[in-house]
């Protein structure tokens, strides 16, 4: 358990680290939302989204293919509570980082809507203001405050519109994944955010920049599973995220 001492302490560390790196990169997950009022994974309870349905028959494809209606449903349901949330100042502390990139597990737009310029967002696991054709991939751009109910395609009239989220099962976007693994490759410092590093590949990226010789920082209240030889920061995001980044700019290696 961290001390108030020692949290002043390792985030000192931390802020000499990332003031003396070339090169940063912010990886998040669930948790930079939750002081937005977005329940995590392991903390689903709160708003009761992930009680009564097994994750696997909402987001999976033979779950929407089983009943499309109640999954199109539950996600509208999200996005209905996403457009009454806001984003919190971790989301606000990374967008003012302009030369950093931020991988993100996300689906939930906080960060685009906390400013981070879109050529600076890799969303790993998509994004749920989308919406895809099951069968030839039409795009349409989806409003969270008004979400479309369960339909067919327009332009092929035969496959159902579904989110434009990274379901179980599905392979990560190429160009998303490309980059971030290239960009993990050149590290000398990987800020590790609110995330379980649970879910593969995801999770893989923070190996790929310590093996190549990133230190890595973590800003989570929990740290059980966080190897030893990682810095963390125990707390909440919106809180040490400021604290962490203020009057520091971070830089990203350019990928191709
Ligand atoms: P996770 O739920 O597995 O882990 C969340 C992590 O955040 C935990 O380690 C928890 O200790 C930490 N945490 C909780 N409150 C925090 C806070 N205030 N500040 C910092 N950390 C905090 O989430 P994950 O690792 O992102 O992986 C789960 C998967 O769920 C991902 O694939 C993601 O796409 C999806 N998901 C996304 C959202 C979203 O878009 N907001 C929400 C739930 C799940
Ligand atoms: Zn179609």
């Amino acid at each position: 358990m961290n001390t108030d001492h020692n949290l002043e302490h390792v985030l000192t560390s931390a802020r000499e680290l990332l003031a003396n790196a070339r090169y940063c990169a912010c990886l998040s997950g669930a948790g930079l939302s939750a002081e937005s009022g977005i329940a995590t994974f392991r903390d689903a309870d709160s708003d009761g989204l992930w009680d009564n349905f097994n994750p696997m028959e909402l987001a999976s494809v033979e779950g929407f293919t089983r009943n499309p209606e109640r999954v199109m449903k539950w996600y509208n349901a999200r996005r209905t509570k996403l457009s009454e949330v806001q984003p919190n100042p971790g989301h606000l502390a990374l967008a003012e980082q302009k030369n950093l990139l931020h991988i993100t597990q996300n689906v939930d737009n906080l960060c685009a809507r906390a400013g981070t310029d879109p050529e600076q967002l890799v969303q790993l696991h998509g994004t749920i203001t989308e919406d895809h054709c099951l069968e030839c991939g039409a795009r349409e751009a989806i409003d969270t405050d008004k979400p479309k109910p369960l339909r067919i395609c327009s332009q092929c009239n035969s496959g159902y519109m579904r989110p434009s989220v990274v379901w179980f099962g599905e392979m990560l976007p190429d160009a998303a994944w490309h980059r971030a693994e290239a960009t993990c490759l050149a590290l000398d410092v990987l800020l590790v955010v609110g995330t379980s590093a649970s879910v593969y590949p995801a999770a893989g990226l923070i190996d790929v920049a310590r093996n190549h010789g990133a230190r890595v920082i973590h800003i989570n209240p929990d740290g059980e599973d966080i190897p030893h030889e990682d810095m963390w920061l125990q707390g909440k995001s919106g809180d040490l995220l400021p604290k962490l980044l203020q009057g520091l700019t971070l830089s990203s290696p350019e990928v191709v």
